[in-house]
């Protein structure tokens, strides 16, 4: 067995990686939706969200055509709103907790009247948000922040910080900024335009640059950001994936999910490699992200592959079903134990069969190795087990974690005075909405911090 690519047609692949969630096709069938919300007071969608947006709110701008209004509604608790209506887990957030559900009717389409208004906003290039003038010099006057990272955190971070006036430079150590969204998301959900577009529109406010490919560590230091600027905000996220230590994980043909996602939307489906036969190893959005995405690249078999059992499970439902629908196998409580090769490539998987034992810290049950294995007869292996802090970077500029995750107070602020953080290097890796939430809490401690307000 080889690894092939460009198997299919540009139609095929046009078709495999559409739009998952389309819009609204047309306004009436938006306002339909609309005029059936409640309004509730106290709202449990609201209160679900990470960033409190007022649902019931912006539905009912949107039911009385003020498109705009209900925009800025929306992007005054996420400016990511927009990213946010296609890639947030709502069946766990808002629509899950939309009463209808209590009435056994289909939730309020909240994602996809978020979509409605935001994307309207976006394409019309509307600017909602006005910055406010720079202090004046008896106050401190200008005011700089430097922000590390271009991602859901820094960027949301450096949208509220510049609506008060304050001038942000953010360093990015890639080549594009969105982070996760642009990088480590399935292009059925987002496509790189649309991550590109999003960036734009955040940045169109005025008052933020972004230098690319600026390293922390390598090309600029904390020390140096803290001599320059006023208060520093590091939204490094987290990079590296985490390995299996399984013997055999060297050969070629066992590749990390995120770089496997990363070029499908870098260099174009036909020009990524995929196995006939894949193993996918992990549960969580990114393993369902490479596994749905390796099937519609034109693997005969992908199989999921999951320590654990399905209550366990870290993706949600939805994205389950999704897998399944793509035609994936799942094998439960099973763990890679090694990759057998034949000159130089893949050939099988050896799992060990587990069992589940005790709860462990995070208070599901562990999995533990029964001693019986099994094989499967794989070309292609992607590990997505999660990814690792980088823990050396935060180290060597001691700044205070556990393992590698950025320790933060109430107020976002890191063991270093002036030097904040959030997102995922500070929770180890959740999801965009709480990574912008974030963002917006270390603005808000910033501006405190800096006297402004
Ligand atoms: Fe509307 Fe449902 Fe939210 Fe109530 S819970 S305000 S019905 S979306």
């Amino acid at each position: 067995m080889s690894i092939i690519n460009n198997r299919l047609s540009k139609e095929q692949y046009d078709q495999n990686f559409s739009d998952i969630h389309p819009p609204f096709e047309t306004k009436d069938a938006a306002l339909v939706e609309a005029n059936r919300c409640l309004y509730c007071y106290d709202a449990p969608c609201t209160k679900s969200c990470p960033t409190g947006i007022n649902v019931p709110k912006f539905i009912k701008q949107i039911a009385s055509d003020n498109v705009k209004g209900s925009a800025h509604t929306i992007f005054s608790s996420n400016i990511m709103g927009a990213g946010c209506s296609k890639v947030c887990p709502v069946e766990k957030l808002c629509e899950g907790a939309c009463v209808f559900n209590l009435m056994e009717e289909e939730a309020i389409p909240i994602a996809k009247l978020q979509r409605y208004s935001t994307e309207k906003a976006m394409a019309n290039k509307w600017q909602l948000f006005e910055r406010k003038p720079y202090p004046s010099l008896e106050n401190g006057g200008r005011k700089k922040v430097a922000i590390v990272g271009a991602g859901p955190a820094g960027l949301s971070c450096a949208h509220v910080l510049s609506r008060e006036g304050i001038d942000v430079t953010i360093y990015e150590k890639e080549a594009k900024g969105g982070g996760l969204m642009t990088y480590g998301i399935a292009a059925y959900k987002v496509t790189p335009q649309f991550c590109e577009d999003e960036v734009n529109y955040i940045l169109s406010i005025g008052g933020i640059a972004i230098k690319y490919n600026q390293e922390l560590g390598k090309d600029i230091s904390l020390d140096g950001l803290q001599k320059n600027y006023d208060a520093v905000y590091l939204g490094i996220g987290v990079g590296l994936a985490r390995q299996l230590n399984i013997p055999g994980e060297a050969v070629a043909g066992v590749e990390d999910a995120i770089t496997f996602i990363y070029d499908i939307r870098e260099k174009g489906y036909d020009k990524v490699a995929v196995g006939d036969n894949v193993a996918v190893i992990g549960m969580g959005m990114t393993a369902i992200d490479a596994a749905t995405q390796a099937k519609r690249l034109g693997a005969n078999e992908v199989t999921l592959v999951y320590r654990r059992t399905e209550n366990e499970k870290p993706c949600t439902q939805e994205e389950l079903d999704i897998a399944k629908m793509d035609g994936c196998k799942i094998i439960w409580l099973a763990a890679p134990k090694e990759v057998i090769s034949e000159a130089g490539k893949v050939k099988q998987l050896v799992c060990s069969k587990m069992k589940l034992g005790e709860p462990d810290a995070s208070g599901r049950r562990s999995p533990v190795d029964t001693g019986e294995t099994f094989s499967l007869d794989v070309d292609m292996v992607i590990k997505a087990a999660g990814q690792m802090p980088f823990e050396t970077l935060v180290k060597n500029n001691n700044i205070e974690n556990k393992s590698g995750k950025i320790s933060i107070g109430k107020n976002s602020e890191t063991n270093i005075k002036g030097v904040f953080a959030g997102g995922d290097c500070v929770n180890g890796g959740k999801e965009v909405v709480d990574a912008v939430q974030h963002g917006k809490d270390g603005a808000m401690a910033i501006l405190s911090y800096l006297n402004i307000n």
